[in-house]
């Protein structure tokens, strides 16, 4: 059975032209009710406090003063400077009313504290490994059951899918495919506040799939500019702008509006639901699960879906609690107060003089900006975010409330307003990490990583959302195939997350921005921007497949040939920044990407023959032509 959004891999991805994006006010505000519950629910033992506290007085205005009380301790107890702190200060309500469950979701200070605590661990453990140390082993959460059959009498799906941020997208198009479909969330399925930053024209294969609606994707397309800027200050400065990265998709109203046509078609969604284990027998799956209200619960599946994100404790097993190879460390904020006028385009990247702001650990900082929900009602709300690449087992990384410290005094500089003049309404940071083998070919029968778990997205841009929009045909052509034919063996499933020579691209770009010659200052923007504009100078065709995380033979070679021609002295400090191991590694994904290229090519020809082949045969060719195309950028289309 290969159903119709298999069909839809081969559609184009052009973007209508002209759609409206405006602000759903209903909309929105029908969210934010049903949303608010669990969000208190949520947060620190300070902001409980401080709710009880307002619902014994019973005013608005005690319990706007108490929250924001309640999120100065939470500050307090993060150590974050006073500037920081009295910066963040009117964050204080967020604290209560946008935490949902995904990657960013906890848009609050007690938000900055978890976080600065995740990086400890992943700082911690990869200076124990750097040293030579054993690590813990990983909890065991996939096991071999003890008989070959899964018992039975609980509820049984097709498929159950761990993690409902985007896992709500794969569980709809799955469902769209013909299969019963259940998702498990620890927390409820909702998307964060914060805007996810893309190309319009990404959602697509998200309507080509009926995930959701034309309509609905116009809701969530809540901001649109012309383009962004690309810049870099200092001795080898550029500046050129794009139509890249030029939309804010709301999370909310996307991820709800996918939840409404999943559950009214049948879909299961347990909510409050902890997966604890996953017991894997020759017929099934068997999950293991702990519910706030029901205690302990079982779930039969023919296959789960891990889609937990970087934390997922799968992936902590599939890796063998191995710390990540790369962290991106971002922080910034949502806030209003900024000039309305200033306040109409957005930075894809920006650096100001080389390495300003990043004291503590000499790392090139960079910026990011964009007006949110199209600036908001007097056009004034705006996100910044400051962000660093380091490679987590050097020393003196710095915490994310240090690079917070750094993000509050070089803002003003950097959107000439003072700290005074804004409001901020969400603080926003995170530790995003990534390993050099991905993505991630599954270890276990029956399980499989989707989303930020199978490690997709970009190690440079962190774009998770625009990445799993990009893989979505794919997936589920080839989960749906794999279901259909009963292929739900390590073997079968590994094939579905296989080697990508452009994302492995990627990681050798990350090596040398993370770890650049410290005697030359302004290498990372010297090579960034070098490279960036020389896709700028060969033309949209080039330059924004680049900008969008996707490296094909055709945008690379012209512009490493572009950069290197009118740069050759960077040819030097960058093998130095690489060493001749990571210069080793990008040449043979260079010529892999080369081979996928050539191979890609041959796929009409090759596709008549696979299809007459028996059907594990017949899925290991379909799984290597998506490979190809995918891996060489040849899925991309503007
Ligand atoms: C500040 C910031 C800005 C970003 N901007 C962009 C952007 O502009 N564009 C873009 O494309 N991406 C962006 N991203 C990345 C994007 O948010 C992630 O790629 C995306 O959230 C990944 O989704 P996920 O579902 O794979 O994982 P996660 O978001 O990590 O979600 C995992 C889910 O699994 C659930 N879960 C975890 N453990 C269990 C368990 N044991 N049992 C049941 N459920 C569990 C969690 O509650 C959660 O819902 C940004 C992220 C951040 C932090």
């Amino acid at each position: 059975m290969l159903a119709p959004s298999c069909r839809a891999s081969a559609v184009s991805l052009q973007a209508p032209a002209g759609r409206g994006r405006g602000l759903h006010v209903q909309n929105r505000e029908r969210l934010s009710q049903r949303s608010a519950s669990p969000a208190v629910a949520s947060s620190s033992i300070w902001v409980a406090t401080a709710f009880g506290l307002s619902t014994l007085v019973g005013t608005r205005r005690r319990w706007r003063r108490s929250c924001r009380l309640a999120a100065v301790k939470t500050a307090e107890r993060t150590a974050l400077p006073p500037k920081v702190l009295s910066f963040l200060q009117s964050a204080g309500e967020s604290a209560t009313s946008t935490a949902a469950p995904g990657k960013g979701g906890n848009a609050s200070l007690e938000g900055i504290r978890r976080a600065d605590m995740v990086w400890q661990r992943i700082k911690e453990r990869s200076a124990r490994k750097a040293q030579g140390e054993d690590l813990d082993p990983p909890k065991q959460v996939v096991r071999r059951g003890e008989t070959k059959s899964s018992p039975t009498g609980m509820q049984s799906f097709d498929v159950v899918v761990c993690g409902g941020t985007l896992g709500i997208l794969v569980a709809r198009a799955l469902q769209n495919e013909g299969y019963s479909v259940c998702i498990v969330e620890r927390g409820v399925v909702r998307g964060r506040d914060q805007e996810w930053n893309v190309n319009a024209q990404e959602l697509e294969p998200l309507i080509q799939q009926e995930i959701i609606s034309r309509e609905e994707a116009d809701q969530a397309l809540q901001s649109s500019w012309p383009s962004s800027r690309v810049g870099m200050e200092g001795t080898h400065a550029v500046e050129f702008h794009a139509g890249a990265l030029n939309a804010g998709v709301s999370p909310k109203v996307l991820v709800d509006a996918a939840r409404r046509r999943f559950e009214a078609a049948g879909g299961v969604i347990m909510e409050q639901t902890m997966l604890d284990a996953i017991d894997i027998f020759d017929d099934g799956a068997l999950l293991q699960l702990s519910q706030q209200a029901e205690g302990k619960v079982q779930l039969r599946a023919r296959l789960v879906l891990d889609a937990m994100g970087a934390g997922s404790p799968i992936v902590a097993q599939a890796r063998n609690g191995a710390p990540p190879d790369a962290a991106c460390l971002v922080v910034g904020t949502m806030a209003s107060g900024f000039p309305a006028e200033a306040n109409k385009g957005g930075d894809y990247l920006y650096a100001c003089t080389p390495k300003k702001g990043s004291k503590k650990s000499g790392h090139q900082a960079f910026w990011e900006a964009f007006p949110s929900e199209n600036g908001g009602k007097d056009g004034t709300e705006r996100t910044t975010y400051y962000f660093t690449y380091v490679l987590p087992g050097l020393d003196n990384l710095p915490s994310i409330t240090n690079v917070f410290e750094e993000y509050v005094e070089a803002l003003p500089e950097y959107q000439d307003v003072r700290l005074e003049q804004l409001e901020v309404r969400r603080a926003l940071c995170a530790s995003f990490v990534a390993y050099k083998d991905s993505p991630l070919p599954t270890p276990f029968d029956r399980v499989l990583q989707v989303g930020d778990a199978a490690g997709i997205q970009s190690p440079l841009s962190f774009g998770g959302f625009g990445a799993l929009c990009r893989h979505l045909p794919r997936l589920s052509c080839a989960i749906s195939e794999a279901l259909t034919h009963d292929l739900l063996k390590a073997t079968d499933l590994s094939q579905i997350n296989p080697y990508l020579p452009n994302l492995s691209m990627q990681w050798t770009m990350y090596r040398s921005i993370a770890q650049p010659p410290e005697d030359e200052p302004e290498f990372v923007t010297r090579m960034m921007g070098g490279i960036l504009s020389a896709s700028a100078r060969c033309g949209d065709e080039v330059m924004m497949p680049i900008l969008q995380d996707v490296f094909s033979l055709g945008s690379l070679a012209p512009t490493l040939a572009s950069w290197m021609s009118r740069d050759p002295g960077i040819i030097p400090l960058f093998v130095r920044s690489m060493g001749v191991s990571n210069v080793t590694a990008a040449l043979s994904h260079l010529a892999s990407l080369t081979l996928y290229t050539g191979l890609s090519k041959l796929e009409p020809l090759l596709r008549p023959y696979a299809d007459t082949l028996p059907a594990a045969e017949r899925f290991q060719w379909h799984r290597r032509f998506e490979a190809w195309k995918y891996g060489s950028g040849l899925d991309y289309e503007h």
